[in-house]
């Protein structure tokens, strides 16, 4: 057991959350000490008192520095996001630019001083937050990309989501409101949503805000059938598409879920992105996923899709998943890169608390961080090589190795929503069972939540407090 003393801290939940990086939660304890406690040699294990305390410096991230470059000695390991606990990187990158610039509060920042300030924003990143080069290095291009793509949200622009909570089955490692697809009251929870979808249409219009992207996700959307999702739809068009609209993405997680009809369905409402998740191609990672579709269900679904119109099609991959290596990853990217895909989101596998898999071995992530690690690599060089760039990241808690989520995308064809939820500069108008708005302040730069409940029978019975939750959100503009 190594104990961990954290001098004058109010709550020690962003210092466990590093330490959780370098060891695992049976073999640390993380507490807060006064001004009093002895500070030790990291080697020093005593049952009575603490193996290292930090200085009581008031900034909490030169605690964590110190607490970093303990455990490092402790454990060998230099984790490759340094002291970064959160998951949004590339939006600490951008403050760092901003505040290199002078530029504080509200206010955009043009090419040209942005130029200058990146030398100063890669210098603090890797000195004070101990980033590795590469991560710097990631982080930098695709900020640049993002800001010379997009740049900087409309104020009176928002991102506008809708969930469908169900799938055909659950995923080994799913931690979301997920629930199967049979036996659910789907026509119920479609009233309530497209009750949602009409009243904050109205409200938006009132308030003068556009959708300048739509997204529907889940669970898995394309489990409905063709006529709700055309209804649907039909709703989400009328109250939020407009001259301002720049994309709109149906999700289609499952691709033994996609049909003709569905997707001339979308088409017909205007959504031309789609994302088809396979996750990998190889038919005994599928099976031991719980996922019911074969490698070729994965190829019917990109050519239907194909000869169905024009798409931009994003798909999504998973590093880490059990029993895979690096050769698998390789070879799931060449049939997907093959298939055309213009998106392809590598993700690293997250073991959450909720998860079949982290019931069925609590150490999996521990165990398989340097194997990730080399899947990442691999995953880079071969979609550099094709043609993508990064253009978007996040983390999140408990991943393989303290990894990252990155998107790549062919030039022109990145996913603006994906970007600004990550960004946080901008509101997103969140419906639906599990939905998690964001009503932006522009002149604070601050974000407040607005969220929905998660279960899908209890957003039907209290549909009308979920809408009344969005009021405040279009009264403030
Ligand atoms: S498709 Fe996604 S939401 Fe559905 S069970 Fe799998 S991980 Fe969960």
């Amino acid at each position: 057991m190594y104990r961990i003393g954290v001098r004058n801290a109010e709550n020690t939940h962003e210092y466990e959350e590093l330490v959780k990086i370098f060891l695992r939660p049976e073999d640390y304890e993380v507490g807060a000490v006064g001004d009093g406690a002895s500070v030790s040699e990291p080697a020093a294990v005593s049952e009575n008192s603490f193996d290292f305390v930090t200085s009581a410096d008031p900034d909490k991230n030169v605690k964590k520095q110190e607490i970093y470059s303990a455990l490092q000695q402790l454990t060998g390991e230099s984790p490759e996001w340094g002291i970064i606990t959160g998951i949004r990187p590339v939006k600490l990158f951008g403050d760092l630019v901003r505040e290199a610039a002078g530029i504080c509060g509200e206010g955009g920042i043009t090419a040209q001083q942005r130029r200058e300030a990146l030398p100063a924003a890669e210098k603090k990143f890797r000195e004070y937050y101990f980033v590795s080069e590469e991560k710097t290095e990631l982080t930098r291009r695709i900020y640049e990309l993002q800001q010379e793509r997009f740049g900087e949200a409309d104020e009176r622009s928002m991102g506008v989501y809708a969930g469908i909570p169900f799938c055909p089955t659950r995923c080994l490692y799913c931690s979301f409101a997920s629930n199967p697809i049979t036996g659910s009251d789907i026509e119920g929870y479609l009233d309530a949503l497209i009750r949602e979808v009409d009243e904050c249409a109205a409200m938006a219009g009132k308030a003068g805000m556009h959708a300048e992207s739509i997204y529907l996700g889940g669970g898995t959307p394309t489990s409905l059938e063709a006529d709700q999702i055309d209804r649907l739809l039909g709703h989400i068009e009328k109250g939020f598409m407009g001259p301002l609209t720049k994309e709109a993405t149906i999700e289609a997680g499952r691709p033994d879920t996609i049909t003709e009809a569905k997707l001339k369905a979308a088409l017909t409402h205007g959504f031309g992105r789609i994302s088809i998740n396979p996750q990998s191609m190889k038919q005994e990672t599928l099976t031991r996923i719980g996922r019911d579709h074969t490698p070729d269900d994965i190829r019917r679904a990109f050519e239907m899709t194909r000869a169905s119109g024009d798409w931009i099609v994003n798909a999504d991959i998973i590093a880490g998943l059990p029993g895979e290596d690096e050769e698998d990853i390789v070879r799931t990217l060449e049939e997907i890169i093959g298939l055309g895909a213009e998106n392809i989101t590598v993700h690293s596998l997250a073991v959450k608390r909720t998860s079949r898999l982290k019931e069925k071995d609590p150490e999996y992530h521990y165990k398989r961080g340097k194997a990730v690690k080399a899947m990442l690599d691999a995953a880079k060089e071969i979609l550099e090589k094709s043609g993508y760039r990064p253009y978007y990241l996040y983390r999140q808690k408990h991943m393989s190795g303290a990894l990252e989520n990155v998107g790549y995308a062919l030039a022109g064809t990145e996913s603006l929503y994906n970007v600004r939820i990550m960004d946080e500069h901008q509101s997103i108008l969140a419906m639906g069972a599990g939905g998690i708005g964001k009503d932006y302040d522009p002149a604070a730069r601050q974000l407040s939540r607005v969220p929905n409940v998660k279960d899908y029978k209890v957003y039907i019975d209290r549909i009308e407090e979920m809408i009344r939750r969005k009021e405040k959100m279009f009264q403030e503009v």
